[in-house]
């Protein structure tokens, strides 16, 4: 693998493409990304962008063939439980989890059917993409089952008479419904993450890696903070302050022209809901303006 670049996989074309490519471009990494190229290059970071299919993408990263890797949990644990499966020697670390991708791996079968517990479905033929994470949860339970390995389509296989269940994504239920299934178990709750070898990496492509994080740790908490101003009389400062027990120390300042009032500048860690600005209204605060934060780094 080259050492002067850093090399990370994601995926091509599908749910979590978009917002991978956000995130590079919110961390500051310029990619120039071309049409059906496997690699893509970093216009301003020592960085290459591998644009492949999301199952490619535990598996690259395991092998050393990149460095880090953007997937779904769901798919980076099915690839896990088949190569230990197969006893294959696997070495990998998930760096961060992210806030995309998220999602849910549950069990469907026909909405007339009546369901209890696992139980039900004892003997069954479960149609998933997911044969191994499926089959560890089904033998932590003692529950036999026959699989029917589908790699899409799975929602239909009922239908289609290949199997009495299904076993697959969901992230609002409505693909489930309008396939005549209902969800009666969640097996695995999965968002996006990113992966990387735990090979010894030389300093230069750590370097990179704590920069990547970093940058990604401000984007995430400029993204849930708020930037508030607001006017107020200075002897209701204190109980300003306790609506915001866990932000930093606010900054306060002169009103000019107005002798006991200050103004207030505060950074919240957490997005600001009517309610605190109702409450903010009540202790007398005028001119409250929430402000969005772009980024920051601390
Ligand atoms: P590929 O061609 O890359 O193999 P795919 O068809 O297997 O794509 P997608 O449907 O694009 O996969 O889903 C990719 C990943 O996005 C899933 O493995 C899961 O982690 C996540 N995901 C699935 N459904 C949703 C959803 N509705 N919302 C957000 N994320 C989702
Ligand atoms: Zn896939």
């Amino acid at each position: 693998m080259y050492d002067n670049k850093l090399r990370i996989a994601i995926q091509k074309s599908g749910r979590l493409s978009k917002d991978s490519r956000r995130l590079l471009y919110n961390c500051g990494i310029k990619i120039n990304f071309q049409k059906n190229k496997l690699i893509s290059f970093s216009e301003n970071m020592p960085i290459d962008v591998m644009c492949v299919r999301d199952d490619d993408i535990p598996g690259l990263v395991i092998d050393g063939i990149v460095d880090l890797g953007i997937v779904g949990r769901n798919v980076l644990e099915e690839e896990v439980l088949k190569r230990k499966f197969k006893s294959e020697k696997i070495s990998f670390k998930i760096l961060k989890h992210l806030d995309f991708g998220i999602c849910r791996l549950s069990i469907g079968i026909p909405a007339e059917k009546k369901y209890h517990d696992i139980n039900c479905l004892n003997g069954l033929r479960i149609a998933t993409s997911y044969p191994y994470i499926l089959k560890k949860y089904f033998n932590n339970k003692n529950v036999s089952f026959k699989i029917c390995k589908l790699n899409g389509s799975v929602e239909v296989a009922i239908r289609a008479g290949l199997a009495d269940a299904i076993f697959d994504l969901v992230s609002t239920g409505e693909a489930l419904v309008s396939n005549g299934l209902k969800e009666v178990k969640v097996i695995h709750n999965s968002s996006a993450c990113i992966i990387h070898n735990k090979n010894n990496f030389s300093d230069f492509k750590k370097n990179i890696i704590e920069t990547f994080i970093s940058r990604i740790n401000g984007t995430i908490k400029a993204r849930e903070s708020k930037y508030i101003m607001l006017h107020i009389s200075s002897n209701k400062v204190d109980n300003v302050v306790k609506l915001f027990i866990d932000s930093e120390k606010p900054t306060i300042s002169k009103l000019l022209g107005r002798k006991n009032m200050v103004v207030m500048h505060i950074v919240s860690r957490e997005s600001i809901f009517w309610e605190t600005m109702e409450k903010l209204k009540n202790l007398g605060a005028r001119s409250i303006l929430v402000l969005p934060i772009e980024k920051m780094l601390e």
